[in-house]
């Protein structure tokens, strides 16, 4: 049997064996890769599960801190190699299967995406799930078990079509159902209010909708270190009556309401950075927050025996962005109707355990709810959020005199509609941004207001990635390489990476650093074959941009570069350029007009280069479908360039930009979010910086000063492209990009994509000449790779620990 983490391939072999045996009724020779999967995702989860008891256990014992981080959206991706991993069993794995006649790296093809995110806020969230798992922390996730994820992209004649995300056809080896542990959420209803014998007020809720709330565990496994912390997603249920008046009575209302409570956790809304106003949205969002608050206290006072003034003493709740502010009047509420405290007691409480994370500055993705709506689904929750935006503007009026013309702009309950953004700020002992640049816009700007009054609120906290999945996993090559070089305490310690920088002049250690990247570009090639049919060359620049769709990360401009060089090579088809092949992946929300015509482009844009005789050998265009947290594992180790050229201000810090420097592409990017902290690490000359800087992109806003068709009509490359969206060169139709071309025109181009690209093109340039010297590319590639230690997610989550949570080590 297995003792600690020293485990055998006997050991291994014969549970795989029992396993296959005892499950699906086969020997090891009948059993498809599919059962193979199923059955090491068994043995791991039994090697896992004595070790999440006794975590749960310290935990309790010890009275530890407990950090809830709530978040709408979790990305975690596939877990079984990283549980692997994590439990130190993948090299035993990969000889067994090896010897059973398997590929463990089929096997791992086999599990589902969990798919329970849109892009970087819920990867983020997954990332450092992972992090305070692999430093011990006390910190668990709680979001939404979504029935169905973000939808699965397929591109059909060029355009994306969205198929649902069925994630849950088969059981999800991962989870375990905890009906026990169930709660009740209320919505809807009558509030009355009663004066109780001392004076005080009581409220109680008739007539509300009922829903259950089951909670699934998903077990999140430190990196060899025996802890297993926690990542709970509410599911929503009905819950029986046991009272019928009639059969059809029970059957039609069972059926109608089954249906829609159902609904509450059914699927995941795909809109990442514009929310749409839709009050299932509204209720997904208290569902989560109300089941885990009750879930918080009850746990409390089980735990601790303390009062509840001071659970700040033992509970931190970190909001990932404002999707799950309600949970600040949620616990007013519980503290107010169930504890009986008084209002300011409450507030007290309240206001020592929230923190609040921004994510973006952008004014259409700042969350506000109509006052009607929201008073209906949530009555008691109204009452209270009027009574907090009631003494909020009070406290503005008297207290800060100065102040009293912006407290339209600040009250959280303004022109109809309630501000969560707003709620959060004043409901939350912290602020934080995610990158320096954006913590400092948030300041300067977007929340000046509530920055004068409260500056001690706001920090930064620049974003990070697990250098464990996103390179150990996902790249052993280099991850062995690295090892090599410097040992293994960087795993650990992800800032000893920086010791490769002695390195990174020496030309035999480059050579090698350099046949990683062919290793892995070859690999992607394969993929790419197997995907599209498409050969690409493995000499040339792989150029990826990955990430969600949206015109302010610009995929158009980089198209537009594309369409230039196209242009060029037809022009001149001797130019001297470096061979390129350029990588797309992106999924568009699918009520996002633009995004999809953009999207469209790319894929038309690619059908005209690919099979064009004349550009042949020196440019690919390459879109591969369904943008996800595998495909990205696919492509980042391959990746020479990485796009990150967002309008300047818009991105609030990226993490894709992390990924990509920390498997050794070098960034071509705009001063945005974090690419300016990557910038301050490895230096401009190790970077290809172009375009706006973020002020002069604010101050074209506020002051206007910029006109898209003087660059139109001044510039003749510009034009030319521009005049292709019309004039149906990609379409089968003239009118076929039209849209995309009014859209710049007559909307003055809000996202600067005429106006920087002169500047890009240059950039692009240079890299053209750059990866001519293979040393010089190499060494610019080394010297990211020592810097992104810096970006692991276990140095963000430390700097949470130091500055906002104050928890403890195990
Ligand atoms: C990292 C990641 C993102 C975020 O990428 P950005 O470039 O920061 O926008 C989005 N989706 C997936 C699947 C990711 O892994």
């Amino acid at each position: 049997m297995s003792t600690g983490s020293v485990y055998t391939t006997e050991w291994l072999k014969k549970r795989v064996i029992e396993v296959i045996s005892k499950q699906f009724g086969k020997s090891v020779k009948e059993a498809s890769k599919k059962d193979m999967y199923f059955a090491l995702a068994n043995v791991v989860n039994s090697e896992i599960r004595e070790k999440w008891q006794n975590t749960n256990k310290k935990y309790n014992e010890n009275g530890h801190k407990q950090l809830y981080y709530l978040s709408m959206e979790f990305l975690i991706g596939r877990l079984l190699r990283n549980n692997l991993l994590n439990c130190g069993l993948l090299q035993v794995t990969e000889k067994v299967m090896e010897e059973l006649g398997f590929q463990l790296d089929a096997i791992l093809e086999e599990e589902e995406d969990a798919g329970l995110g849109n892009g970087g806020l819920g990867r983020l969230a997954a990332c450092f799930l992972d992090s305070l798992a692999s430093l011990k922390y006390p910190g668990h996730g709680f979001g939404i078990r979504y029935r169905y994820g973000l939808f699965e992209q397929r591109i059909i004649h060029g355009n994306q079509v969205e198929l649902p995300d069925n994630w849950l056809t088969e059981p999800y080896p991962w989870e375990t159902r905890k009906e026990d542990e169930a709660i009740i959420v209320q919505f809807h209803g009558n509030v009355h209010m009663f004066k109780r014998n001392d004076g005080s007020l009581e409220f109680k809720y008739e007539n509300t909708d009922k829903v259950l709330a089951i909670p699934y565990d998903v077990p999140i496994v430190g990196y060899q270190n025996d802890t297993v912390n926690t990542l709970r997603l509410w599911s929503a249920e009905p819950i029986y009556y046991d009272k019928v008046d009639s059969l059809d009575d029970m059957f039609f209302r069972d059926l109608n309401h089954q249906h829609s409570i159902e609904q509450i956790s059914g699927f995941l809304y795909p809109d990442d950075s514009s929310l749409e106003g839709k009050e299932l949205r509204l209720k997904q969002q208290y569902f989560l927050t109300s089941a885990t608050i009750q879930h918080i206290i009850k746990q409390f006072k089980n735990n601790y025996r303390l009062p509840l003034t001071r659970l700040h003493e033992k509970v931190v709740i970190q909001i990932n962005d404002t999707h799950p502010t309600l949970a600040i009047p949620e616990l007013m509420r519980i503290l107010m109707d169930e504890e009986r405290f008084g209002w300011d007691e409450a507030w007290e409480i309240t206001t020592n355990v929230f923190a609040y994370t921004n994510h973006t500055i952008m004014e259409e993705a700042l969350e506000t709810w109509p006052i009607d709506l929201f008073k209906n689904l949530l009555p008691r929750i109204y009452m209270i959020v009027h009574e907090i935006n009631e003494r909020f503007c009070k406290r503005l009026w008297f207290d800060y005199p100065e102040m009293r013309e912006r407290i339209p702009n600040m009250a959280i309950i303004a022109y109809g509609k309630i501000h969560m953004a707003r709620l959060a700020m004043v409901g939350s002992f912290s602020v934080n941004g995610v990158a320096k640049l954006h913590t400092k816009i948030l300041k300067e700007k977007v929340m000046n207001d509530f920055y004068t009054i409260e500056p001690h609120k706001f920090n930064n906290k620049t974003n990070g990635i697990t250098h464990r999945r996103w390179l150990l996993q996902i790249n052993p090559k280099l991850g062995n390489l690295i090892t090599e070089l410097i040992g293994p305490q960087w795993i650990l310690r992800p800032k000893q990476m920086i010791h490769l920088l002695k390195y990174s002049k020496d030309r035999t250690i480059l050579e090698k650093f350099d046949r990683v990247k062919n290793k892995n570009k070859q690999t992607l090639a394969n993929y790419i074959y197997e995907q599209t049919g498409i050969k690409v060359d493995t000499s040339s620049i792989f150029d990826v941009h990955i990430k969600r769709l949206h015109e302010y990360k610009r995929q158009l401009l980089n198209v537009f570069h594309i369409i230039y060089l196209y242009h060029e090579l037809k022009d001149n088809p001797n130019l001297d350029i470096t061979p390129r092949t350029f990588i797309f992946g992106a999924k568009a929300a699918p009520g996002y007009h633009i995004a999809k015509e953009i999207i469209k482009l790319i894929n038309s844009v690619a059908t005209k280069v690919n099979n064009d005789p004349d550009v042949k050998d020196k440019l690919k265009v390459i879109f591969l479908e369904n943008y996800n947290v595998s495909l990205a594992e696919k492509i980042i180790p391959a990746a020479d360039v990485s796009e990150q050229i967002s309008t300047a201000s818009k991105e609030a810090s990226g993490t894709g930009n992390m990924k990509l420097m920390m498997n050794g592409a070098l960034t071509i990017g705009t001063l945005d979010g974090a690419n300016v902290e990557i910038c301050e690490l490895v230096g401009k000359e190790n970077m290809f910086i172009f375009g706006l800087k973020a002020e002069e992109v604010i101050a074209f806003y506020e002051q206007g000063g910029y006109d898209a068709r003087d660059i139109y009509n001044t510039d003749d490359r510009i034009r030319r492209i521009m005049d292709l969206l019309n004039d149906g060169e990609f379409g089968k139709q003239s009118i076929e990009f039209k849209d995309i071309y009014y859209h710049i025109l007559y909307h003055n181009d809000p996202y600067f994509v005429l106006k920087d690209f002169e500047s890009y093109l240059e950039a692009h340039e240079l890299i053209d000449q750059t990866y001519r010297d293979k040393y010089t590319w190499t060494h610019k590639s080394a010297v990211n790779i020592a810097h992104s230690g810096k970006f692991s997610s276990d140095q963000t989550i430390q700097e949470y620990v130091n500055d906002i949570w104050k928890i403890k080590k195990l």
